[in-house]
């Protein structure tokens, strides 16, 4: 069997090749780069894909965090609740704006625990921004609830989850706004760097808007100073082109996951738990075992790629240090990422690699 990636973005590319040549070839002749008319579309088409009443194209899924918490006013002196457990750029862009970001332990789902932020909620804390991760949505209507009950803004991480949703309702619009990223890897990527702001609050994705584009509304009106936080055509024109065929990549992998579920049931791996009326998307598909280094290694000899994601949670990388924190603080996310092994997963993997990948698996634990 050849090398099976962890992701295999040329397969994707050779799947949608012509169409996305031409859709760059016509970005490039009407040299149409920076927002413009190929931006302005996808903000467009990915409003209708997302059922929400705007979108805000910006550079980066950090930035556009980064950006959302200044158009709420959050900054020095002000605390933001993040999962233990997420990418760096959910606690990051709390930093960034000046802020402190607070975490809050997962639960069995690797989703913030709504149980545990009430404890985490002090008189500095503004917001909260809970993370849908691996491509499962959080508990978003008990978060809802605290942050109404504590007039908390919340903030969406949507990056690993385009195309969730919570009982029919898609992600994005169970907070004030949310943010998505486009990086290549993610469910719905882009030729590089990419994001954007969304949600149904107009007036707060007016300044997000705004601040992206050097403070700006219509040329030269600087009402604010801003930063430059904008998307290229390219990935606009790339973006609007690929969210033609996401609901169908979406479908393949949750395919991918059921078959995994189906062949791995027999094995002592964790397999990933879904909540009731929950569209896991599968951006990753996570197991668990306390052989887990073991079985990254014999993957590895078997041509298999896989990934920790991530290797430490937050509180326990470098730059957190400093607070000193310990295991028994996050418990389940310490716990977890000792044991956590991400497997390949993305639409264009075929029957034989999805065949080989589990009979690797079931082999090692025989
Ligand atoms: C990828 C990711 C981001 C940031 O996106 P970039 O576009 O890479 O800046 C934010 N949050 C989570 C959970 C992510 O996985």
């Amino acid at each position: 069997m050849n090398k099976i990636p962890f992701v295999d973005l040329k397969a994707q590319y050779q799947s949608i090749k012509t169409e996305i040549d031409e859709a760059i070839q016509e970005v490039i002749s009407n040299t149409a780069f920076i927002s413009g008319k190929y931006a302005k579309q996808f903000e467009q088409d990915f409003a209708a894909y997302s059922g929400l009443n705007e979108v805000v194209a910006c550079a980066n899924g950090t930035d556009s965090l980064e950006i959302l918490l200044k158009a709420m006013d959050i900054g020095p002196g002000d605390e933001v609740i993040v999962p233990a457990l997420t990418w760096i750029s959910t606690a990051e862009s709390v930093s960034s704006v000046g802020a402190k970001p607070v975490f809050v332990d997962v639960d069995e789902y690797y989703l913030i625990d709504p149980k545990l932020i009430e404890e985490k909620i002090s008189s500095k804390t503004k917001a909260i921004i809970p993370v849908h991760f691996y491509g499962q949505p959080a508990d978003m209507p008990k978060i809802q609830e605290i942050a109404k009950r504590h007039k908390l803004r919340l903030i969406e991480d949507c990056a690993q989850a385009h195309g969730s949703s919570i009982h029919g309702t898609q992600i994005g619009s169970f907070s004030d706004a949310a943010s998505f990223s486009f990086y290549p890897g993610k469910n719905l990527g882009a030729f590089g760097d990419a994001g954007a702001m969304a949600g149904n609050d107009l007036d707060l994705l007016r300044t997000a808007r705004m601040i992206a584009n050097h403070g700006q509304e219509g040329k030269h009106n600087h009402i604010m100073e801003g930063r430059n936080s904008r998307m290229d055509g390219l990935h606009g024109a790339v973006l609007s082109v690929k969210l033609k065929h996401i609901e169908n990549w979406t479908k393949s992998r949750i395919k991918h996951a059921d078959y995994y579920r189906e062949v791995l049931k027999n094995t002592p791996v964790v397999l990933p738990k879904v909540m009731n009326g929950h569209r896991h998307v599968y951006h990753l598909f996570v197991i668990q075992t306390d052989r887990r280094d073991e079985l990254k290694e014999y993957l590895g000899q078997k041509n298999i790629d896989s990934i920790l994601h991530y290797p430490k949670a937050l509180p326990f990388v470098t730059c957190y240090q400093n607070e000193g924190f310990k295991p028994e603080d996050f418990p389940v996310s310490y716990k977890a990422t000792k044991r956590i092994l991400s497997l390949p997963m993305y639409a264009e993997l075929t029957t034989d690699q999805m065949d080989y990948i589990a009979r690797c698996i079931c082999e090692f634990f025989e």
